[in-house]
């Protein structure tokens, strides 16, 4: 019997782990059970760059670092970025019109981070394991909710917990057993992933060129390479995907207006199919879902890791609030505190990205046009761009303590 069990041990599924078992300050930790089929291993030292990354906020940094997970990543797998520099199809990536949001700006030393996510999983799986936290290395067969109690099974027997946490992405099994419904809408993108060397620094800089058929960005890595995320339409993406490496280089060269200069592929390209997913109700009684399995979004923002990592520490917060106050940590008054703080974030984030996507990457017509001027405005004034950089930090919301 735990007083949690969490189904997933991605990288949102690992840090609630880590939150929830360490407890917070005033508040003990919990017993808390992890599932995970897919362990990952850490990489070897001088292994390359898996060309799966993600881009992490200030506010992640921080909570990673509470979670005693930071320390624990490699640091040939994190690269701090210090600038981005974000320009649509419509002007060369060398104009002054070019939107640049620098850390100098707003008294930081960087932007945040580009970490490889394998590694992170692995550190806050290490930090949950630090923490006293129990790990079975199998998936959920059966969920049976009872008034007192959770019973999740699994091929090697059952668990009972007063709560079970799903944070097991997109495809949730904890989601469809608790009977919890999901709105999904496929973006008719795919995003294809791969590891380049260009022939020009990236200098400490992410670069995002919205075209009329998608987002392509460049994020830097430790070894001096660059992370490329390239969302294009379905039979773009399908066409770029079936091209020999040079073929592909060459246009990736044409779709990046050689703001790098000419890139070779250094990994395998991966391709992911793009959906937007969003679960009308995050939790039932003694069920919370976190992550991939409440919500996903376009990565043209690089926030899915950043939104499920508040999502981990909200529901940390108030769940170990609670059982410091003697409270059933599965109670529905409980979860549904966690519900309408993060649904309502969440929403605001998905909402502005979604208007990227629509507006600066595949809009036509005079509002679409506003927009992309609207770039260059944002970039005219220093109050705007302090706006949108601290947004960026993600430092804006009502943030978990552990973020703060
Ligand atoms: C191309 C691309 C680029 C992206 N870039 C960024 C970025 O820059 N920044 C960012 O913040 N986000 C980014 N994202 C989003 C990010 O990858 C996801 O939001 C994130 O992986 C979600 O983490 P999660 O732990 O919720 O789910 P997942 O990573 O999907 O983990 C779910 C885990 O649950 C396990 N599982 C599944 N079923 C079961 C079961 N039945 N029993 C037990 N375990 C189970 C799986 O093995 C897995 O380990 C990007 C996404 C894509 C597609």
């Amino acid at each position: 019997m735990f007083d949690v069990v969490i189904v997933g041990g991605g990288p949102v599924g690992a840090c609630a782990g880590a939150l929830l078992a360490r407890g917070t300050r005033g508040a003990a930790g919990l017993s808390v059970a992890l599932l995970e089929p897919r362990l990952p291993g850490p990489a070897a030292a001088d292994a390359r760059h898996d060309p799966r990354v993600v881009a992490l906020s200030r506010a992640s940094e921080r909570l990673l670092r509470r979670a005693a997970a930071w320390s624990q990543i490699p640091p040939s797998r994190l690269s701090a970025y210090e600038r981005m520099r974000i320009w649509h199809e419509s002007i060369a990536p060398t104009s002054t019109a070019v939107l640049v949001f620098d850390a100098a700006d707003v008294g930081e030393p960087n932007l945040g981070y580009i970490a490889e996510s394998r590694a992170l999983q692995v550190a806050l799986l290490a930090a949950f394991v630090d923490a006293g936290g129990h790990i079975e290395a199998a998936p959920l067969t059966a969920l049976t909710i009872g008034e007192e109690e959770v019973q999740v099974s699994t091929p090697q027997g059952t668990l009972g917990a007063r709560l079970v946490v799903g944070a097991d992405g997109a495809q949730s099994a904890v989601r469809a057993a608790a009977g919890l419904t999901v709105e999904a809408r496929p973006y008719g993108q795919t995003a294809i992933v791969a590891n380049v060397a260009t022939e020009r620094s990236h200098e400490a800089t992410a670069w995002q060129r919205f075209m009329h058929d998608g987002t392509l960005a460049f994020l830097p890595l430790a070894d001096g390479t660059s992370s490329i995320v390239w969302s294009a339409d379905d039979s773009r993406a399908m066409s770029l995907v079936s091209l020999s490496d040079g073929a592909f280089a060459a246009e990736l060269d044409r779709a990046s207006d050689h703001a790098l200069g000419r890139t070779s592929l250094v990994s395998e390209r991966l391709s992911f199919p793009l959906m937007r997913l969003a679960a009308p109700r995050y939790v039932a009684q003694r069920v919370a879902l976190i992550g991939d399995a409440a919500h996903v979004v376009h990565p043209l923002a690089g926030q899915g890791v950043n939104l499920g990592l508040l999502d981990a520490a909200a529901l940390a917060q108030q769940v170990t609030n609670a059982s410091a106050a003697r409270e059933d940590p599965g109670a529905l008054r409980v979860l549904r505190a966690y519900e309408r703080w993060r649904k309502s974030e969440v929403a605001a984030m998905a909402m502005s990205i979604d208007a990227f996507d629509r507006l600066l990457a595949h809009g036509a017509g005079p509002v679409a046009r506003l927009a992309q001027r609207g770039l260059s405005w944002v970039n005219a004034s220093q109050e705007v761009r302090r706006f949108f950089i601290r947004r960026a930090l993600g430092l804006s919301g009502e943030l978990p303590e552990a973020a703060r």
